[in-house]
């Protein structure tokens, strides 16, 4: 991986070199997202005004994804890149940072007020929780941060990404209503949701529900066994009812969970999938910011309220 690494690297220097942002010949600006959470915001807010590319896909994993020759390329054509930041693309924070000296960069997470955020501490550094995008008042923020940042390259079009920001917050308050009276479903004793990874420490902040992730914050590292068997502990201690799978994460160790469970005389069931890192399949109804929001409450609201 470290090989992979230092080869894209060089290639991006080489890159950098020769290449120079610019407009494709329809005049419009080249936009590049990674996760697909950003992509869909600007596709809100800017329409047909530019042109997007979106590196991640449904299933694909943020933490882990090592940019491809062409994605590189892709990035060195951009005229502006958006990027979650606070290390969720850990193995794309660098060609960003290089690339901040040539054109406009803007990192969402790396904007917002550290006193927003959830940190822990990994050997003694402070980290900070980079799944933003699951506490919609700190989203709306990254929405209005993606408009100021368009309008200041594309001013002509100002108005019309004024007035689609507007429209996108109002969906945005609309979703979070609805979210709300889905975990309002769930009796208080059951609000306990465990998934793979700590993907969700922003939504159970929000909205009042436990968290717990089998893997951590990032999925860079794997579940160890003394992971399975304290998850399990808890899970035969406080009785709960269902496990969670994620679109972007293997679901193996929740499923050795299952086991192990099993074998201490605890029935729990997958309560179903969520969409934590990537949204879901075009058509699938969570293939949108919004529509990932919705699935996840009511798949946990159904799942937990049996
Ligand atoms: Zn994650």
């Amino acid at each position: 991986m470290q090989r992979q690494l230092t080869l894209t690297l060089l290639l991006l220097l080489t890159l950098i070199g020769c290449a120079s942002p610019a407009t494709t010949s329809n005049g419009k600006l080249n936009v590049v997202a990674t996760t697909q959470q950003i992509g869909d915001a600007v596709t809100n807010i800017a329409g047909d005004h530019v042109n997007l590319t979106t590196i991640l896909g449904p299933g694909q994993d943020p933490h882990t994804h090592i940019p491809r020759e062409g994605e590189v390329q892709t990035f060195s054509e951009a005229d502006i890149i958006i990027y979650n930041g606070l290390n969720l693309e850990a193995q794309m924070n660098r060609i960003f940072e290089q690339m901040a000296s040539q054109k406009t960069v803007l990192s969402i997470g790396d904007s917002v007020p550290e006193d927003r955020l959830l940190s822990w501490e990994y050997d003694t550094t402070k980290l900070f929780d980079p799944h933003i995008w699951n506490d919609t008042t700190i989203w709306k923020a990254g929405v209005e941060l993606i408009r100021d940042t368009l309008i200041a390259e594309d001013p002509a079009n100002a108005d019309s990404y004024r007035a689609n920001t507007e429209r996108y917050l109002a969906e945005i308050d609309e979703t979070d209503q609805y979210v709300r009276e889905q975990i309002e479903r769930i009796p208080t004793d059951n609000r306990v949701m465990v998934t793979a990874h700590d993907a969700f420490g922003y939504f159970g902040n929000t909205y009042d529900i436990a968290v717990v992730g089998l893997q951590g914050i990032s999925t860079q590292s794997e579940a160890s066994t003394a992971d399975v068997r304290n998850l399990t502990d808890l899970i035969v201690e406080k009785n709960i009812p269902a496990l969670f799978i994620e679109s972007s994460v293997n679901p193996r160790t929740i499923e050795s969970v299952i086991e192990a469970a099993k074998a201490r005389g605890h029935e729990v069931v997958i309560g179903g999938e969520l969409y934590s890192d990537a949204l879901g399949e075009p058509g699938s109804g969570a293939d949108t910011y919004t529509g990932m929001l919705r699935h996840n409450a009511k798949t946990l609201a159904d799942a937990l309220s049996q």
